[in-house]
């Protein structure tokens, strides 16, 4: 089970329930960061798969000649 976080790591100050910033000082929760994260990984992902296409294409062309 995930916990809420329910105070900026900042300032202090209350979040309001799923909040992506604090609404005084701007900080990231680690919810949204958490999230940037995995935003990030994924990308990764997909831009090594899409490398890893274009090489086994380029291998396959390679190989055919
Ligand atoms: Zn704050």
């Amino acid at each position: 089970m995930e916990q809420v976080q329910v105070a900026c790591e900042t300032c202090g100050a209350q979040l309001v329930p799923n909040a992506a910033y604090c609404e005084r000082c701007g900080t990231r929760t680690r919810r949204a960061r958490r999230l940037v994260r995995m935003a990030i990984r994924v990308e990764l992902l997909i831009f090594l798969m899409f490398v890893g296409l274009v090489v086994a294409f380029i291998w396959i062309y390679a190989v055919q000649k």
